[in-house]
């Protein structure tokens, strides 16, 4: 069943967080549709503009519609990941139930005017609209930024009463990609509990929350790889997060480590095979597997069919 992410969140506030899952082949949508029909959790697939132009935008969107019909337990959003106007504009008329308008690089009131137009499209349409405020470290797609812009209690208000968006992306210390942290970790939960007090029942997310498992990093490294440095978000924050109004969280960094240590594993045991589907034989439940860990730590497993029956109560 195919759903806002807006619907989703209301079940899930201030009670658990959903698992937001980048995808970019048919390998990882078998593996991620899986794993959360095993553990019982609603989810949300995030397509970016670089997976969409990886292979072909609407291949992507084929495959989710497809995969609704292969697995009919599965509820989860479409999501568009750190789209642009024009990329949103596209995905609210392509099947996607959600899009994200990342314009957080710009100026205060450029951003509060981009976001509004896009948000005033997708309403239209009964899409959902996720918008952005402060910024992450790191890159993300071809956006690079050096250092943490935090998200502005009072700023973060303004930006949700002028343009009407649905959930907003919070800069609160995370950062994308496999390297987060030198030394401590800092996340600035004392913002989310700000925004939570000036607008409670207010969805937030975070991106950039990948854990970054060092076994996973150890064991690509024991199969040819050489991954230095490399640390994530302590897992254990999710459910806390999730309790000040988190109720989405965005995981792509972890899901490449599971691809990347399969992959260098079966070459490196088995150097006389070249058939792709060897590796994507043990790939796709090794994904199942870590999809259905990262939900128990997330709190959303065990919760898909309570989340469907209030959905269709609410549509009612
Ligand atoms: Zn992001």
């Amino acid at each position: 069943m195919i759903v806002t992410t807006k619907e989703l969140f209301a079940h899930a506030y201030g009670k658990y967080a959903i698992g937001a899952y980048n995808i970019n082949n048919l390998e990882q949508t078998m593996g991620l549709f899986q794993g959360n029909v095993d553990s019982k959790a609603p989810f949300i697939v995030q397509l970016s503009r670089g997976a969409r132009a990886y292979t072909h935008k609407r291949m992507l969107e084929a495959m989710m519609q497809t995969a609704n019909e292969i697995f009919p337990e599965a509820v989860f959003a479409i999501h568009l990941d750190h789209g642009d106007e024009a990329t949103c504009m596209d995905c609210i008329n392509s099947g996607y139930s959600s899009v994200m308008i990342d314009h957080s690089h710009a100026p205060f009131e450029e951003n509060v005017e981009v976001t509004k137009r896009v948000v005033d499209a997708a309403h239209a349409k009964g899409v959902v609209v996720e918008a952005e405020l402060g910024q992450l470290k790191g890159i993300e797609e071809d956006i690079v930024a050096a250092e943490h812009v935090y998200t502005k209690p009072e700023e973060a208000e303004t930006f949700v009463k002028a343009t009407g968006c649905d959930s907003l992306a919070a800069a609160i210390g995370t950062s994308h990609g496999a390297f987060k942290f030198k030394g401590d970790q800092k996340l600035r939960f004392d913002i989310l509990e700000e925004i939570q007090k000036r607008m409670p029942g207010f969805p937030l997310v975070m991106h950039g929350s990948s854990s970054v498992p060092q076994d996973e990093v150890a064991r690509i490294n024991a199969a040819g790889g050489n991954i230095q440095g490399a640390s994530g978000v302590d897992a254990s924050q999710f459910l806390g997060a999730a309790k000040l109004g988190v109720t989405k969280i965005n995981i792509d960094t972890d899901g490449r480590l599971v691809w990347c240590r399969v992959h260098r594993e079966f070459f490196r045991d088995h150097p006389e095979e070249f058939d792709l589907r060897g590796p994507g034989k043990v790939f796709m439940p090794e994904y199942a597997k870590f999809i259905a860990a990262k939900n128990v730590l997330l709190g959303s497993a065990g919760q898909v069919d309570d989340a469907r029956a209030f959905i269709e109560a609410n549509k009612k």
